[in-house]
């Protein structure tokens, strides 16, 4: 019987946070809900704490009193540190026998230069673990009612960022993607969405096709604006910024599954 409460042999069993590691953490796309275990457990743990711009102020709440709290983001268009200077801090924390987090929005490897960070830590020899998060892309259309696979419309779907390295549309071949899957999610989007919208369609992919703008997903003010591929541009100017967009038949569902609306009543 555990009364509700989560036995303490469960977190005693999960891996801890060792002295020296690093610990590169999924937050999740906002609901502090939906950070794991192991990711509660190391914020728990943590002596230093670098965290993105868009991690919730109640999970950091969670941290220790005397935790060193580093706010690491980097957000389009905002002054934020650069790559190199967030791995070398976590390279000099762990080296300095800290337990060191890395809290990252979503999943760590989906987007979030999880992977650069991880690779710079494993050229210095430092230890680290990764715990995936949920991903906006699948998380936070799901708090919008959106399957991001459904057997009626879509048995398989492609990840694609929207803004490329040198802050353009993604060199990409258009005409691959518009056909790649009939599901298309787009990070970082929203600026190009009308270019996107244009190089789909010239792809092949159909004007009237249904497309959702899903802003601040699985937050306060989660916003979703259903359209079409040739509604996208607009829909795109009144949507705030830090949002997905999803291309494909499965938007439809969103109608019928918004159980968000639900819970919240
Ligand atoms: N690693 C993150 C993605 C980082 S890239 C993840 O797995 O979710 C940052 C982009 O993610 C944003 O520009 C936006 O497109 C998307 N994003 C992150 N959180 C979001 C949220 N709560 N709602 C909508 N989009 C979000």
């Amino acid at each position: 019987m555990t009364n509700g409460a989560i036995p303490k042999d469960f977190w005693a069993a999960l891996p801890a946070l060792a002295p020296g590691w690093v610990w590169l953490v999924g937050g999740g796309p906002g609901d502090p809900g939906l950070i794991t275990a192991l990711g509660l457990k190391a914020l728990a743990e943590a002596d230093v704490i670098l965290h993105d711009a868009l991690i919730d102020e109640r999970l950091l709440a969670l941290a220790q009193p005397d935790a060193e709290r580093i706010y690491a983001g980097k957000r389009a268009g905002v002054k934020s540190c650069k790559q190199d200077e967030i791995s070398d801090e976590l390279i000099r924390n762990a080296q300095a026998g800290k337990r060191v987090l890395r809290l990252k929005g979503g999943d760590p490897f989906v987007f979030g230069r999880g992977g650069e960070e991880a690779q710079s830590l494993a050229r210095a020899g430092v230890p680290f673990r990764i715990v995936p998060g949920i991903t906006a892309g699948i998380g936070g259309l799901a708090y919008a009612g959106i399957p991001v696979t459904h057997r009626d419309t879509n048995h398989a779907v492609t990840f694609i960022t929207g803004h490329g390295s040198d802050g353009k549309l993604p060199h990409l071949d258009w005409g691959r993607v518009a056909k790649s899957a009939p599901t298309l999610v787009f990070y970082m989007g929203r600026r190009f969405a009308g270019e996107i919208a244009n190089v789909l369609i010239a792809g092949g992919r159909d004007v009237h096709e249904p497309a959702a703008i899903v802003a601040n997903a699985a937050r306060p003010d989660q916003s979703v604006i259903v359209t079409t591929l040739g509604g996208l541009a607009a829909a795109a100017e009144t949507s705030p910024a830090l949002s997905i967009i999803v291309i494909g038949e499965n938007v439809k569902l969103a109608k019928e599954l918004n159980w968000l609306a639900a819970a919240s009543a």
